[in-house]
C-alpha cells in the first residue's frame, strides 16, 4: 500500500515545500473523511486517493491536480462539502474537484443507450480544465487494476466502458502507457480465455525473445556508435490487447504475428533530420518490408504523435518493428497532453484557461496540415468550445442539448406538458429567465403552472427541434380556435348584411353545397377557412340570397355553379375562391415568381418570391401560388432610372417608355448635388415581358446610367 510518504518522495524533487504541505493537509483531510470506509478488497477507502494520487505523482503533475487525486471522492462520497474543500484549499482545487464530482454523476442508462461516441464527448465537454479528465483517468487506472474485487457484471461492465470510452480518450491525450494498460486489464476481463491464452504463449517465447531483442539492441546500438550517433535503444513486448487486435484483424494466428517486439531508437539529438539519418543508418543494416514505412513526422498522427515507424526483416529473417524519434517526441508519444501539464521549474503550474486554450489551439494548428485531422479537431472542438452542453435533471440524469439551448427546450424534452405549462425555471437553484442559456453542468427545474400556455415568442429563442415543433403545433391549435371564432364572425356580419340570420342555415341543403364546393367537411371548417381568408364571407351567403339579388351581385360575372372563379389572376394549388391581394410592397406582375401568405382575414397577400418582407413572414403560412392569367390587365410599377441630369432626358425617357405602349400614371425627378438625376416612374405593364422590354429601352436612352425595378417601402 502506498504511503505519504512515498507520495512525498516522487514529488519532492519538483514542488515546493508549501506544495508539498498542501499535499499533506489533502493527506489529512481526505484521512479523515473516509474514515471508516472500505473498499470491496477490504482495505481502508483511503488507499484508492493514494494510489491515484501516486499515478498522477508519477506523471509529474502540478500539486492542484495532486491535491485533487486525493480529494476526487470526498464530495461524492463523503459529508465532505464544495464549501469545505474551498475554504480548506482554494478555489482552484475546489473547482477540479467539482469536475470530477459531476462527471461521476453521468449515468449512462441502460446499454441500449449507451453511446461511447456522446458519453466520450460529455466527458470531454464537462472537463473544463483538463486536469479533471487527468485526475478521472488516472481514477479509472487504479479502479482497472483493482477489478477483481467487483462482481462479474460490474467488472464486465467497467472493462467494456474503459475499453470503449478511457482508453480512447487516453489515446486522443497522447498518454500512451495508459492507454495500454487500460486496454490489456480490459482486455483481459472481457475475454479472460483469449487473453490468458496470449498472456501464456508470449511467456513460453519470452526467453527467446529476450535472447533475439538483445541480439537486434546490440547492432543497432553498434553502428550507431559508429557512426557518432548519441540514442537510446528500446526493445519491448508489444502489449497484449494489440496483438490480439493485430490477429484479428489479419485473421492470423498467434505463430503468424512476427513483431511481438517494438525496438525504439530515442535520439538524444532533438532534431528531426537526424531521425532520418537513424533510419537510413537501420535501413542500411537490414532490408526494409515495402509499404511498412511510415513518416509520422512530416505527418503527426491526429494525437500529435510524431516518430518515424519501419518495419525491416531482421537477423534470421525475422520481421522487426523500429520506431525511430527525438527525446521530445518520445515524451509526448509516452505522456501526451500530460506532458504539457508537468510542474516546470521556476513556474508553477497556471490554470489559467488561455493557457490551456493555447496548448489546445497550438495543438490544432499543428493538425491543420494534417491530412485526415477531422476526427482530432472534432474532439478537441468539444474541449475548446463545445457545441453542445450536457446539463442536469434535478434527479442526477444528464441531458445533451445544442448549444444556446434554453430551459424550454430542456422542458420540452422532458415532457411536452411540461414545456406548455413552464413559466419558469431554476437553475443550479436560481430563478432563471426562459431566455436563459443552459451551460455545461447546470441542474436545471422547470417550473409549471396549470393552465398556462406556449407563447409564439418562444419561438424566437427555442433552438431543438421538438420544442419548436411542440410550440408550432401549439401555435397552430390556437389559431384554428381563433379563425373559427373570426370565421364565424365574418359569416354572421354577412349574413345579417342581407337581414339573414347564419345560424337558421347551419343545416341546409345551400351549406352542403357551400361546404363540398370549399372541401370542407364541418360547418366549423367552413368558419376557419372564412376566419384563415380562404373564402370570402360574401361567397357564402351568396348562395343563400334570392335569385334576382344574386343576379344583381354578379353583374358582369357569369360564373356557372362548380366554374372555377377567377381569383384576380392567380391560382392556388388545391384551393379554389380565394381572396387575392397583391402586396403593395413588391408589385407582383405576371411573369415574376411569386408566393402567397395567408394574412388573417384579408385573404391571401401574394409577394414576389425574393420579396424582402417574405423572409421575415411565417413560413407556415406560406403557400406555393401561380400566375393563372385568363384576362389581360395592367399592373402597376415602379422604375428608378438614374441618369445625366441633362435637358429634355425626361422627354426622352417617356418617349422611350410610350412607344411601347406602356402607360406612365406618375414621375418623380429630382436631381442630386453630383450631376446625376433620380427619375421614379409608376408604369403599367400586362407582364414581365412588357416590363423587360420597357427596361431595355430605357437603358438605351443616351445619358441613363442605370435602370432598376422599385419596391415601395
Ligand atoms: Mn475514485
Amino acid at each position: 500500500m502506498l504511503r505519504i510518504n512515498d507520495i512525498l518522495d516522487k514529488v519532492q524533487s519538483y514542488l515546493s515545500t508549501s506544495e508539498t504541505g498542501m499535499i499533506e493537509k489533502a493527506y489529512i483531510f481526505s484521512a479523515s473523511v473516509h474514515q471508516g470506509q472500505v473498499r470491496l478488497s477490504g482495505e481502508p477507502y483511503l488507499t484508492h486517493p493514494m494510489e491515484v494520487c501516486g499515478i498522477l505523482a508519477d506523471m509529474k503533475l502540478d500539486a492542484a491536480t495532486l491535491v485533487t487525486g486525493l480529494l476526487h471522492d470526498t464530495v461524492e462520497d463523503t459529508l465532505a462539502t464544495q464549501e469545505q474543500i474551498e475554504d480548506a484549499f482554494g478555489k482552484e482545487v475546489a473547482f477540479l474537484v467539482d469536475g470530477l464530482t459531476k462527471i461521476s454523476k453521468i449515468t449512462l442508462g441502460n446499454q441500449e443507450e449507451r453511446q461511447a461516441e456522446n458519453f466520450r464527448k460529455m466527458i470531454l465537454a464537462m472537463s473544463s480544465d483538463i486536469r479533471i479528465l487527468l485526475v478521472r483517468l488516472a481514477d479509472r487506472v487504479h479502479n482497472m487494476r483493482t477489478l477483481e474485487f467487483q462482481a462479474p457484471d460490474r467488472q464486465l461492465y467497467i472493462a467494456k466502458e474503459t475499453l470503449e470510452l478511457y482508453a480512447p480518450l487516453a489515446n486522443r491525450l497522447g498518454i500512451n502507457w495508459m492507454k495500454m494498460e487500460l486496454e490489456d486489464l480490459s482486455f483481459r476481463y472481457l475475454d479472460y480465455d483469449a487473453y490468458n491464452d496470449l498472456a501464456r504463449r508470449v511467456v513460453k517465447k519470452k526467453d527467446k525473445r529476450d535472447e533475439y531483442t538483445e541480439e537486434v539492441r546490440g547492432i543497432i546500438n553498434r553502428e550507431m556508435d559508429h557512426l557518432g550517433i548519441k540514442a537510446e535503444v528500446e526493445g519491448r513486448a508489444k502489449h497484449f490487447y494489440s496483438i490480439y487486435k493485430k490477429m484479428k484483424e489479419q485473421h492470423i494466428n498467434f505463430d503468424e504475428v512476427y513483431d511481438l517486439t517494438a525496438f525504439r531508437i530515442i535520439l538524444d539529438s532533438d532534431k528531426e533530420k537526424d531521425c532520418y539519418e537513424a533510419l537510413s543508418v537501420v535501413h542500411a543494416l537490414w532490408k526494409p518490408v515495402p509499404g511498412r514505412f511510415k513518416d509520422y513526422i512530416a505527418m503527426p498522427k491526429a494525437n500529435h504523435y510524431q516518430s518515424l515507424h519501419t518495419t525491416v526483416i531482421g537477423p534470421y529473417g525475422e520481421r522487426v518493428e523500429i520506431q525511430i524519434r527525438t527525446r521530445a517526441m518520445h515524451e509526448w508519444a509516452e505522456e501526451g497532453i500530460a506532458s504539457h501539464w508537468r510542474y516546470k521549474e521556476g513556474r508553477a503550474f497556471s490554470s489559467s484557461d488561455e493557457d490551456q486554450i493555447k496548448i489546445l489551439r497550438d495543438l490544432l494548428d499543428v493538425q491543420q496540415e494534417i491530412e485526415n485531422p477531422r476526427e482530432f479537431m472534432s474532439n478537441l472542438k468539444v474541449a475548446l468550445f463545445p457545441e453542445e452542453v450536457y446539463v442536469f435533471t434535478p434527479h442526477g440524469d444528464v441531458k445533451s442539448f445544442p448549444k444556446g439551448a434554453t430551459p424550454i427546450d430542456f422542458a420540452y424534452s422532458i415532457h411536452t406538458d411540461i414545456g406548455n405549462k413552464c413559466i419558469g425555471a431554476k437553475v443550479n437553484r436560481n430563478i432563471v429567465p426562459l431566455k436563459y442559456q443552459l451551460q455545461n453542468g447546470d441542474t436545471v427545474e422547470i417550473i409549471t403552472q396549470s393552465g398556462h400556455h406556449p407563447s409564439k415568442d418562444w419561438l424566437k429563442f427555442v433552438v431543438t427541434s421538438r420544442a419548436m415543433a411542440k410550440i408550432r403545433n401549439w401555435v397552430k391549435t390556437e389559431e384554428r380556435v381563433k379563425s373559427v371564432a373570426l370565421g364565424k364572425d365574418l359569416l354572421e356580419k354577412e349574413f345579417r348584411k342581407h337581414h339573414l340570420k347564419f345560424g337558421n342555415f347551419t343545416k341546409s341543403k345551400e351549406m352542403d353545397d357551400i361546404l363540398a364546393e370549399c372541401h370542407v367537411d364541418a360547418l366549423e371548417d367552413l368558419m376557419a377557412v372564412v376566419g384563415y381568408g380562404r373564402v370570402s364571407p360574401k361567397h357564402v351567403v351568396h348562395q343563400f340570397l334570392p335569385e334576382e339579388i344574386k343576379k344583381e351581385e354578379t353583374v358582369g360575372k357569369t360564373l356557372k355553379k362548380g366554374e372555377k372563379a377567377e381569383p384576380f389572376g392567380v391560382s392556388l394549388t388545391g384551393i379554389d375562391d380565394v381572396m387575392v391581394r397583391y402586396a403593395g410592397c413588391c408589385d407582383p406582375i405576371p411573369g415574376d415568381e411569386i408566393i402567397g401568405y395567408i394574412s388573417r382575414g384579408r385573404g391571401v397577400i401574394v409577394h414576389t418570391a425574393n420579396c424582402q418582407r417574405v423572409r421575415d413572414m411565417d413560413t407556415e403560412r406560406l403557400v406555393d401560388v401561380q400566375w393563372d392569367i385568363r384576362e389581360k390587365r395592367d399592373y402597376l410599377v415602379q422604375i428608378r432610372v438614374i441618369c445625366n441630369d441633362k435637358k429634355g432626358i425626361l422627354a426622352d425617357l417617356s418617349a422611350a417608355i410610350s412607344t411601347l405602349d406602356v402607360n406612365i400614371t406618375r414621375a418623380d425627378t429630382h436631381t442630386d448635388q453630383d450631376g446625376k438625376a433620380t427619375c421614379d416612374f409608376s408604369i403599367n405593364v400586362s407582364d414581365l415581358d412588357q416590363f423587360n422590354r420597357v427596361i431595355a429601352a430605357v437603358r438605351k436612352v443616351r445619358g441613363v446610367v442605370s435602370v432598376q425595378r422599385l419596391l415601395r417601402a
